[in-house]
């Protein structure tokens, strides 16, 4: 089952790239494996997927602790700065940086650590009251503070826009996203400013997200299936 998602998911991927005229490889899954065991994500190493995403810090380490080093882990989830620690250990990127506060406590364990970790910088791009993320306006703001915390290697941008289902409503969320990243490019607020990553689109609207630049997509259902929410 797993397996046989995957496979129509990479295949989604391929065409929608090659439509639009992107390389496919400039497009990464990360397969959201929140709330599944972690035999569900051993399924998905067998079927070739090295790279999943999770919401959760204590369900993340012990999934990590049973699977041990075959795979990657993003942290896509709101983070507490009391969490930092833990999640520096972990992750080998955090997508959900929206304060500076969080951000200095990451860096700060990542000093006595001895390591970098690459970040993205969360934006609430639809300004939505309940939302995590930074509004679009404070954007260049955090970027700005980002830089002189040393052990943090900003990539790029995540959101999760505003729910429709009219892909045509999405749309201008994941371009907003990558006009803003493109501006921030510009004034070189990126680690790396000839690379920058843009983590949008999930089950649901991920086509969409490829045509307007996603270098990162997140899927969880229509790999892993229906999730039981708590
Ligand atoms: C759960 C989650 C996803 C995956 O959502 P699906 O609709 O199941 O693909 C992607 N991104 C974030 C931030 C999530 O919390």
């Amino acid at each position: 089952m797993i397996d046989r998602n995957l496979q129509d998911i990479r295949q989604k991927i391929t065409e929608t790239a090659i439509q639009c005229g992107r390389d496919p490889a400039t497009i990464r899954l990360v397969a959201v494996s929140k709330k599944f065991p972690a035999s569900h994500i051993q399924e998905a190493i067998q079927a070739g997927q090295f790279l999943f995403g999770e919401n959760y810090i204590q369900e993340a380490s012990q999934k990590k602790t049973e699977i041990g080093d075959t795979a990657s882990f993003h942290f896509i989830g709101h983070l507490q700065s009391n969490k930092a620690k833990l999640a520096a250990q972990i992750f080998e990127m955090i997508e959900t940086i929206d304060r500076y506060k969080l951000a200095a406590a990451l860096d700060k364990e990542l000093k006595y650590l001895g390591k970098t970790l690459d970040v993205l910088v969360q934006v609430n791009i639809g300004q939505e009251p309940q939302k995590s993320g930074v509004l679009p306006q404070d954007t260049e703001e955090l970027l700005k503070q980002l830089l002189l915390l040393s052990n943090l290697k900003v990539r790029g941008l995540m959101t999760i826009p505003p729910y429709s289902d009219n892909l045509e409503h999405t749309r201008p969320h994941f371009k907003a996203l990558r006009l803003l990243a493109e501006e921030m490019q510009r004034k070189n607020y990126f680690s790396d400013n000839t690379c920058v990553e843009l983590s949008m689109g999930m089950s649901s609207d991920y086509t969409v997200a490829i045509e307007e630049g996603a270098t990162f997509i997140r899927i969880g259902s229509a790999l892993f299936g229906h999730r039981l929410e708590k």
